[in-house]
């Protein structure tokens, strides 16, 4: 037997005749199933699914919760990811009946609250970014990118510019940033990084021209570095008549600290779910709004919230837009994610963000400072929220950037982003967040010389973990390739529930 307890599946709970529910008695003449539902969808056995009692669905969730890291359960310096601490009152907020259970066909008038949060909201977030308007819409932040790209291309055409096909992308930029392009039907010209980690002015001089629609950056970039040439870059991309996007999916070293409207941008992405704290990672919903420049505000999409002054102000949803690109999602976007991130910034206020800001930089150059002794530091600058490690070192010595990662687990601490960005060697790209105190920091310093100890006396430890996890390492090329994504019983002889 493992030494790991055997978690048992929801379905291999539980014993004919349990129930987790009690129903008051029909009061209604009883109808048989036959005269609802049309004979041939009718089951002639009951489906077999597992009869529970109501402690035991408690304790199946409650079980699987515990299986799991989050950021309430301890440290996760998840490069790129900000996995910052989400306050609880934003929660509260979001789930206050008035905003959770309104219904997207409700008349204008029922939902004013709702659309005057969503107007301000617009408001604060143009603050931020330094520009004009901006669409709440979009669902996530490579869906921000899709919107910022179609503005592009709809301003492109409206000049009667369509030859210009060309995004020019960062060679260290998130790879949503190429899909998008490529996915709007663009076509990716690649710009190395030079070698303090900035966009290559050189190469970029060479591959702007004509042909060019714009340039999708990232500043910090992927590296947490701050490029020392912005100006430059943002000018020379607009003298050849492209625009300019800025992915601001991390924003949290820029809040209240300098505008990328003011670095030159037209168009900038936020994640709401990073930055502006909505729990993320599970899947759930997420909100990746774009903020524009004035001449880009016809296209944005339908509908747009406007307020109305007449005899008291009143908000309402514009679709009367005629050169709009349309309708990007259904109705309005994810509301509860914008219900956050509002409570989130009326909360901090301009102070509170730019002190975010300041704490998530200073966080990150703490920890890159300290970890510099144990791991190599391929750029070697003062960084912004977040810096890369390499763990070329360890490399030399038969341990991975992975195997540092896996270990981490065992020391209760979620891994940081790997390999990535790609032109880093074995990287180890680091976000502690602002939230987090200066112990938690040295703690986890403390783990990662371990780890770097570790990797000279002992690889093996390395190599097989995590030791302490309720999984082992996972075989991850065939949970890809042949992923099991239903129970399917316990047949004999049947391997495929291994990887569970
Ligand atoms: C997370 C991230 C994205 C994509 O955001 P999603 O909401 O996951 O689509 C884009 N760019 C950068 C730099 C990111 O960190």
């Amino acid at each position: 037997m493992s030494p790991r307890k055997e978690f048992p599946l929801l379905m291999e709970r539980g014993a004919p005749g349990r129930r987790a529910y009690l129903l008051p008695d029909l009061d209604v003449p009883a109808q048989p199933l036959k005269d609802l539902i049309p004979g041939e969808y009718l089951r002639e056995e009951p489906a077999p699914i597992p009869e529970l009692s109501e402690l035991e669905v408690a304790r199946h969730f409650v079980g699987l919760s515990r299986r799991n890291h989050g950021v309430d359960v301890g440290f996760y310096p998840l490069g790129s990811c900000t996995m910052k601490y989400n306050p609880k009152v934003n929660e509260d907020l979001a789930s206050l009946a008035g905003f959770a259970n309104l219904h997207p066909y409700q008349p204008e008038e029922t939902v004013q609250g709702a659309l005057q949060l969503m107007y301000e909201l617009e408001q604060h977030l143009c603050e931020i970014a330094g520009l004009h308007r901006a669409t709440l819409t979009p669902a996530a932040g490579a869906h921000g990118e899709l919107t910022g790209l179609m503005l592009i291309k709809a301003y492109h055409h409206s000049l009667g510019q369509d030859e210009r096909d060309e995004i020019i992308i960062p060679d260290a930029a998130h790879g949503t940033n190429p899909a998008s392009a490529a996915m709007c039907g663009y076509k990716v010209v690649e710009v190395p990084s030079n070698e303090r980690g900035g966009v290559s002015v050189k190469d970029l001089e060479r591959l702007v021209g004509p042909k060019t629609a714009g340039l999708m950056l990232t500043n910090p970039n992927t590296l947490g570095l701050f490029d020392e040439e912005i100006l430059a870059i943002t000018d020379m991309v607009r003298a050849a008549g492209g625009l300019l996007y800025y992915d601001g999916a991390n924003a949290n070293a820029i809040l209240g600290k300098c505008r990328p409207g003011d670095m030159g941008f037209d168009i900038v992405h936020f994640n709401l779910h990073k930055t502006f704290s909505t729990p993320h990672g599970g899947g759930g919903p997420g909100s990746g709004p774009i903020a524009v420049r004035d001449m880009l505000v016809p296209f944005l999409p339908t509908p747009v919230v406007e307020k109305r002054e007449d005899r008291r102000a009143s908000y309402f949803l514009d679709y009367d837009r005629p050169s709009a690109i349309g309708k990007i999602k259904g109705f309005y976007g994810n509301f509860l994610v914008m219900v956050r991130a509002y409570a989130y910034i009326r909360t901090m206020g301009p102070e509170g963000l730019r002190q975010a800001s300041e704490d998530a930089v200073l966080s990150a150059n703490y920890l890159m400072e300290r970890l510099r002794e144990f791991y190599h530091l391929p750029y070697p600058r003062i960084c912004m929220h977040e810096f890369v490690l390499s763990a070329s070192r360890q490399k030399a010595l038969g341990v991975a950037a992975q195997d540092v990662a896996k270990r981490l687990l065992d020391y209760g601490i979620h891994a940081p982003t790997v390999y990535f960005p790609l032109i880093v060697e074995e990287a180890l790209m680091i976000e502690p967040t602002e939230t987090e105190p200066k112990a938690v920091l040295d703690e986890f310093i403390d783990i990662m010389a371990a780890i770097a100890k570790e990797a000279e006396e002992s690889p093996e430890q390395l190599k097989t973990a995590p030791h302490y996890t309720v999984v082992g390492r996972l075989d991850e090329t065939r949970a890809a390739r042949h992923p099991v994504l239903r129970w399917r019983g316990a047949v004999e002889g049947d391997t495929t529930r291994d990887g569970r």
